[in-house]
């Protein structure tokens, strides 16, 4: 999966729910969809799809335009997806997540926990003393756990994330680089095709002195006069 995708996907998931993964999938590489398309290809109502697209609307992730149905007297609303605001959106909250995963890995790292060995209930070491290292659930001995594994776990999270990050900044960089490629291109493009017009103009400007030249009847008598000379001697 692309990263844009799976970046996007992300952040709809965890600011409206998987519900609208689907439609956000649909429209966001369009512009100005019908939302009685949309609704047809999702197989929703119109409302159902209206609902999704106004909590969206409320991020400012969709923009849309409005046209009156001429036969039917009502406005038909035309929806396309801001990639680029939704970008920067997933990437302040993955940003966010880091820092809370930092946070509790700091936590997990100076903090001794005390578990239940039937994983009843977990406690820091304040709590602890309050239940006297007793299970308040089954009477067992509550025991040290062993840290290692969550905080493990915590900044395996947090690679990955940044792993996420690091890869959308490469893409991002790509499709720059890209586009500045194909423009450069076409600038190049563009000086040939003004260096062909201006040399097919000399040309021609070359070509119409010619004619001329060989139309003013006073050259003519020159050539001839120069013939004539030449022939002299
Ligand atoms: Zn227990």
């Amino acid at each position: 999966m692309n990263i844009v995708d799976k970046l996007i996907d992300d952040l709809i998931l965890e600011i409206t729910g998987k519900e609208v993964v689907p439609l956000v999938n649909l429209i966001k590489n369009k512009t100005d969809v019908s939302e009685f398309k949309i609704a047809g290809k999702l197989k929703l109502s119109v409302n159902q799809v209206r609902n999704m697209l106004y909590r969206l609307n409320s991020y400012n992730l969709v923009d849309f335009t409005r046209q009156k149905d001429k036969t039917k007297g009502w406005y038909i609303y035309f929806w396309t997806f801001n990639l680029k605001l939704a970008k920067e959106l997933a990437v302040s909250m993955k940003n966010n997540k880091i820092n809370i995963l930092r946070k509790r890995l700091e936590k997990e790292s100076n903090e001794l926990y005390f578990v239940c060995p039937s994983s009843c209930v977990r406690f820091d070491s304040v709590n602890v003393m309050e239940y006297q290292f007793k299970c308040p659930e089954c009477g067992k001995i509550l025991v040290k756990e062993e840290s290692k594994k969550n905080v493990e776990k915590i900044q395996k999270e947090i690679t990955t994330i940044e792993n996420e990050l690091k890869e959308l900044k490469e893409s991002e960089e790509k499709v720059q680089k890209m586009q500045e490629r194909k423009l450069e291109k076409e600038r190049e493009k563009e000086k040939e095709r003004k260096l062909k017009k201006k040399k097919r103009l000399e040309r021609l400007k070359q070509k119409t002195k010619q004619i001329l030249i060989k139309k003013k009847p006073e050259n003519k008598k020159s050539d001839n006069q120069k013939k004539v000379k030449k022939s002299r001697k």
